[in-house]
């Protein structure tokens, strides 16, 4: 059978958002390239969540091989603390060129979760640095995700964000309606007035306000208005609050642009960047502001940023995404995303006839089907293995946003048999 399950790592191995006592089974991977995973039984599946959002080019890429190597030959690592090398300063001058112009300055930070802490901090310090210390706390919206640490944690959504078990522990933030107004559908202007009269009593509170622009991610893969971002940045202006977009999933065109502030051309004051950044190749993220602002924050008492990594701006991770971005941006990827969005639209569009679907949502390469009930995890994922495809669905949703690189084939294959998962889902895959 496929449920090669490895008994060490059933009985000592933690894996993400998993119980020791009841763990879900685990398939041991033997290797995987380009869009495929090949398991240990020998079974290939074909790859719908490029390992959560990072492996745009796919897996056992030559030219990512060969970076790796490269920069292996000169160092592995140095401290970024009084040194500095060509890898962060080449990825730097890349990524200024292709992130928002009036963000010039660049933290680089080990995940994303760091880089939405690092986010954070400058944003405290900045005010800091102004001798104001009453802006000091951070709003958001509901259904939003900005990774696991604490502070990340306390800005997710309380409920879908995976983190409820810590409420009452964590620093208390506030959290605004997510916008009803969709994206590419009418704009509701009843959808800011919330953010209008909140600002309009607590902004004296209020350092920064955190979003994920136009995609949320793991907090409900929802897609919500441009005009959202345009009254959300006209109100952080008039009420001095600093905008922060969370580009962690959606840069690197996962959406169809290089990064989703570029739908709306809104520019954040401070963003972060992650996940895609290295092509899957290993974790490195990055904070970005604008050189006033990271002025301010060394006005504050500490004269400095208050933040360095032991592995900040590990040179092989920092090389590797130099030559992942570069690989990106020297291929048509805007008809390349079309085309994968016109092939998700093509095949689970009719998704909407199956039973227990309730929404099928589309934009760039991330093709979404949410279902009426959350999912039951190891019955479903088992059908979905079977199926020679890999998903992995979680709350109502079951969702792919494969490799760039996949051919209309193998993208064909991988919707065809989502969709055949969905039509044979029964009760007992669901949580009724
Ligand atoms: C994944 C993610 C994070 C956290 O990144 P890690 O590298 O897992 O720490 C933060 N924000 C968003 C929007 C994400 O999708």
């Amino acid at each position: 059978m496929n449920k090669r399950r490895d008994l060490f790592d059933q009985l000592h191995l933690w894996h993400p958002y998993s119980s020791i006592t009841y763990p879900i089974p685990t398939y041991t991977v033997k290797k995987a390239y380009g869009c495929t995973i090949e398991l240990e039984s020998g079974k290939l599946l074909i790859d719908g969540m490029s390992s959560w959002w990072c492996a745009i080019h796919g897996y056992n890429h030559p030219d990512l091989n060969q970076a790796v190597t490269e920069q292996l030959k000169k160092m592995s690592h140095v401290m970024f603390g009084g040194l500095t090398h060509e890898a962060a300063i080449n990825l730097g001058k890349l990524l200024l060129k292709i992130t928002p112009p009036s963000l010039d300055i660049i933290f680089y930070a080990d995940s994303g979760s760091v880089a939405v802490e690092v986010a954070l901090k400058i944003a405290i310090q900045y005010w800091r640095g102004k001798q104001n210390l009453t802006k000091n706390n951070f709003a958001t919206i509901r259904s939003g995700y900005h990774g696991d640490t604490w502070n990340a944690m306390s800005v997710c959504d309380p409920k879908t964000g995976m983190h409820s078990i810590f409420d009452g522990y964590l620093p208390q933030r506030y959290f605004l309606p997510q916008p009803k107004s969709k994206f590419n559908n009418a704009w509701d202007p009843e959808d800011i007035k919330p953010v209008q009269s909140f600002f309009e009593e607590y902004h004296h509170y209020l350092a920064g306000f955190i979003i994920e622009p136009i995609v949320q991610g793991a907090g409900g893969m929802y897609f919500y208005h441009t005009q959202y971002l345009k009254e959300l940045k006209k109100l952080c202006n008039e009420y001095q609050i600093l905008l922060i977009f969370d580009e962690i999933a959606t840069g690197f065109a996962r959406t169809g642009r290089l990064f989703a502030w570029e739908h709306a051309k809104v520019e954040p004051d401070i963003m972060c960047i992650g996940k895609g950044l290295t092509g899957g190749y290993m974790t490195l993220a990055a904070t970005l502001t604008k050189r006033e602002i990271a002025e301010n924050v060394c006005n504050s008492e500490a004269g400095a940023l208050m933040h360095g990594p032991t592995f900040m701006a590990n040179p092989l991770a920092c090389h590797v995404a130099h030559t992942s971005t570069q690989l990106l941006l020297s291929q048509n990827w805007q008809d390349n995303i079309r085309r994968i969005e016109k092939i998700l639209k093509r095949e689970l569009i009719t998704a909407l006839d199956l039973p227990y679907v309730k929404e099928v949502r589309i934009l760039g390469a991330i093709g979404v089907i949410e279902l009426e009930y959350p999912v039951n995890l190891a019955s479903l994922q088992e059908k979905i293995i079977n199926a020679d495809i890999w998903i992995r669905p979680f709350n109502h949703l079951v969702y792919i946003m494969p490799p760039y690189i996949i051919n209309d084939e193998e993208l064909v294959f991988l919707a065809k048999n989502m969709l055949n998962v969905i039509k044979k889902i029964t009760p007992k895959d669901l949580i009724i």
